[in-house]
Formats: C-alpha cells, structure tokens, sequence
C-alpha cells in the first residue's frame, strides 16, 4: 500500500522535504496555514520599505504542481494525535504513516505576553507589513506634529534584541529616517530622528566571531544607531520602552529579542525546551517514535560537538532533505545515519551597501560582504520571477538611494 506522508509547515524544511520526495511513490500531503513560502531573511526588507510581499513569497502550490504525488492543503493544524496517526487541523484530520513537523517558530517576550502590542515582532508577511505602515505613519504624524515632546516620540526607533534580524533592522531603519526619506518631507529632519538597539549582552550578533560583530557595530554606529548593550528590557507600554533604569519614549519599538514555537507540539507529549522546541534523536525522529520528524526553527537538534543547531535557514532546508531520504530509504531506527549539518557559513547585512559574512572560515565585510550578501540571497530565493524582481529593486535603491514601496494603507496610529 502507498505510504501516507504529511509534512506540516511550507517554510523552508518543509518545502525541502516535500521537494526532495521527488516523484516517490507516495501520498504526500503539505499542510500550511497560509498559501504562501516566505523567504524570511529577506521580511527586514519588506518591513522597511525596500520590497514588496509578492518579492519574498511565492504560492506554496506554485512551487509544488510538478509532483503530482503532493496534495498541498491551506488549513492550520490544532493538534496531532500520535496513537491514532491523525494530524488534526481546523476543518478535518488526516492519516499518515510519516509525519514532518516543519512549523517554525514565533517570537517570544519571556512571559510578557502583553508586550506585544506595543512591540511587534518580525516572522510573516503580516509582521513585515504592520512593521511598515507604522514606521511610515510614525513619520507622517511626527510631520503634521507641533509638540517638540510628541515629534521626538514619533521620530525614535527603539529594536530590540542584537542579533541577525535586530542588526538588519536597525541599518535599514537608520538609513530610512537618518538618509533616504527624509528628503521628502518639510517639517522633520534626520538631525531629529533617534535609532536604538538594544542588546542584553556585551556585544552583538552572539553567534559571530568577536571582530565581526566589532565590525557590525562599527557599521551601525556610523549610520547613526546608538548601540546599548548589557541592558535589557524591563517594561514595554504605548509611551514608550524601559531599559535597565532608562526609559525611552517611542512609538516605534520592534522586538527581535527571542524565538518560541507553537504550543501545538504539545500534543505530542514529548520532552520540550524552554523555548518549546522538540527534543529529538540523532535522526530528528521523536525520542519515543521513529516515524515522526521535528525539523527546522521547531526542533531542538544537536551537532556533531553537542552543540544547538542554530534556528537558520540552511539548517531547516538539510533536515528537510535528510528526512525525506530516510523516510525513502525505509530503514529501521537503529540502522539510519545521524544527521550531520554541512554549515556553509552565516552573513548580516548592515544598511545599503555593508555586510559581514563568514563563508568557509573566510570572513567578509564591508562593500564586498554585501555584494556576497546580495548574490547568495538572490540565488536562494525560490522563483525565478522573484529572483529577478528583487535584483531589480536592489539596483533601483542602490543607485536612486529611494525606497520604491512606500506605501500606507492601514493605520497602526490610526488610535494616536
Ligand atoms: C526576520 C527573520 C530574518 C531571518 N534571517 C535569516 C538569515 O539571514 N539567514 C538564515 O539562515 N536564517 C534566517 N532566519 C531564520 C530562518 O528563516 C528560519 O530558521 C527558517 O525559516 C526555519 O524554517 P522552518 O521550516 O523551520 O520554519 P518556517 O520557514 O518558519 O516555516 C514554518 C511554516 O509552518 C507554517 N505553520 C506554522 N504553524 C502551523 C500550523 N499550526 N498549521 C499549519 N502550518 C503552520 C507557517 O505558516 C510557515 O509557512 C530569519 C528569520 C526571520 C524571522
């Protein structure tokens, strides 16, 4: 009989698997709660104006009409039920043989839930573009603003948390509101404008050689971003943000500071991290039931020293492929190979034209850095049209130096 295989999550270890299944003779069923993949190293750019949501997203029954043994279904899971082999979602169940959890993970304000409100995160398009149309009206309304006090509010950008995400923001907001839209407007300058970030450590990207993230600084602190480290944030409310003993009052304050993953892997009664990732086995099967697969942002995996593989984007991708090979494969638990991550390297970029990048052990920087940045970013998005889009915007910005997707049609300060 056809083996039933469901893979939960379109992101990118989902996609993997199911690309890497091939034409394998099986009923292969892909589940996400949206219709879309979303190319999140790019959402920053999004959220800031650069490009636009169809840029960085592509339909997940796009990418997969050639397997015509994959059914893709837009339907949000609520549960799995492990004793009868059902993934539970919001209109109806399915049967499986295989299960691979591939649901990402969301962000988290270390119990304060209440935060959020104030300090949006950055995961889905919707975050990207909620992150959008309030930078934009935060300048809209400092501009028609006539009380000093209130401009400054509207005008300071507070992020928080130092790493990839947080120090992308950050460049790309200074370069916003300190350089390229400033121009247009008649009553705020970018002598008026403020670009925190903050970090609770001694220095930024942890995950970076210490000269890379020295260098990363360097580059923030030069577009104009004023870097607080060692502090953390002790209270987040509509006036503005608490750090340490400091309060700083803004309307702009976004959260780059922790990751969670949905409490639907609780219905698998299997052993959690803090961050509510699946502790798994060498192969990424759960510990008590070798047909079902965590990977990506939701698995708790080691490498080869023991260390936590990182939640990045290479890392979800080859568990993908790997699980989709031992599931082909068919060997019992104790004959497969562990999965071993081949890390290529990791890369930020800083504003328009820096980055700082380690690729094989060799570290980049600067103009040359952003270049690598901008090639290795265009070759992995999924479509050619969006590959060739997002080349185009880029040359437009770098040479025009004006963000092309200015546009508001919400209000996030509508209630101000
Ligand atoms: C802003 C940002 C910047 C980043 N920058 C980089 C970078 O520069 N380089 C890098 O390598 N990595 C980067 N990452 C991390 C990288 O994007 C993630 O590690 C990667 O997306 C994880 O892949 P995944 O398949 O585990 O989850 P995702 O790609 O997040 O996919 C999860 C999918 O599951 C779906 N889903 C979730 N819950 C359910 C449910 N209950 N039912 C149905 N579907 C569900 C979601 O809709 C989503 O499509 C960044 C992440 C963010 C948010």
């Amino acid at each position: 009989m056809r083996k039933k295989i469901v893979i939960i999550g379109g992101g990118f270890g989902g996609i993997s698997a199911a690309q890497e299944f091939g034409d394998y003779e099986a009923d292969i069923t892909v589940i996400d709660k949206t219709n879309h993949h979303v190319f999140q190293p790019l959402l920053y750019q999004v959220a800031t104006a650069a490009l636009s949501p169809a840029d960085i997203a592509a339909p997940i029954r796009g990418i997969l009409n050639k397997q015509k043994n994959i059914t893709v279904v837009m339907d949000e899971v609520i549960s799995i039920d492990r004793g009868k082999r059902e993934v539970i979602t919001k209109s109806t169940k399915y049967l499986f043989d295989f299960l691979v959890i591939a649901i990402g993970s969301r962000h988290s304000y270390f119990g304060k839930d209440e935060w959020e409100k104030y300090a949006p995160g950055l995961k889905t398009l919707n975050d990207a573009l909620f992150i959008r149309e309030k930078i934009l009206s935060s300048l809209e309304t400092a501009e028609k603003m006539k009380d000093p006090d209130e401009v400054k509010k509207y005008l300071t950008f507070v992020i928080v948390g130092g790493g990839p995400t947080g120090v992308e923001m950050a460049g790309a907001i200074a370069e916003i509101v300190k350089i390229t839209m400033m121009k247009d407007f008649r009553n705020i300058n970018a002598s008026m404008t403020k670009v925190c970030l903050v970090e609770g450590e001694a220095r930024l990207l942890l995950s970076y050689p210490d000269d890379l993230s020295a260098r990363a600084a360097k580059d923030l602190e030069s577009l104009g971003v004023e870097i607080i480290f060692n502090q953390r944030v002790t209270d987040v409310n509509d006036e503005g943000v608490k750090v340490g003993d400091r309060f700083i009052k803004t309307n702009n304050i976004i959260w780059a500071a922790g990751n969670s993953v949905s409490p639907l892997l609780k219905s698998l009664n299997a052993e959690l991290d803090m961050a509510g990732r699946v502790l798994v086995n060498p192969d990424l099967s759960l510990k008590d039931d070798p047909d079902i697969f965590i990977i990506g942002d939701a698995a708790y995996a080691k490498d080869k020293d023991g260390k936590m593989l990182a939640g990045i984007a290479p890392v979800a991708m080859q568990e993908g492929k790997y699980v989709a090979k031992i599931i082909m494969e068919g060997k019992d638990a104790d004959l497969r190979e562990p999965f071993k991550y081949f890390d290529k390297g990791t890369m930020a970029t800083i504003g328009r034209a820096k980055a700082v990048c380690i690729i094989a052990g060799f570290k980049f920087t600067g103009f040359f850095g952003w270049l690598l940045w901008c090639i290795i970013h265009i070759l992995f998005l999924i479509s050619f049209r969006n590959r060739f889009k997002v080349m185009a915007e880029w040359a437009w910005y770098y040479l025009s130096f004006r963000h092309g997707i200015r546009l508001i049609t919400g209000h996030p300060n509508k209630s101000k």
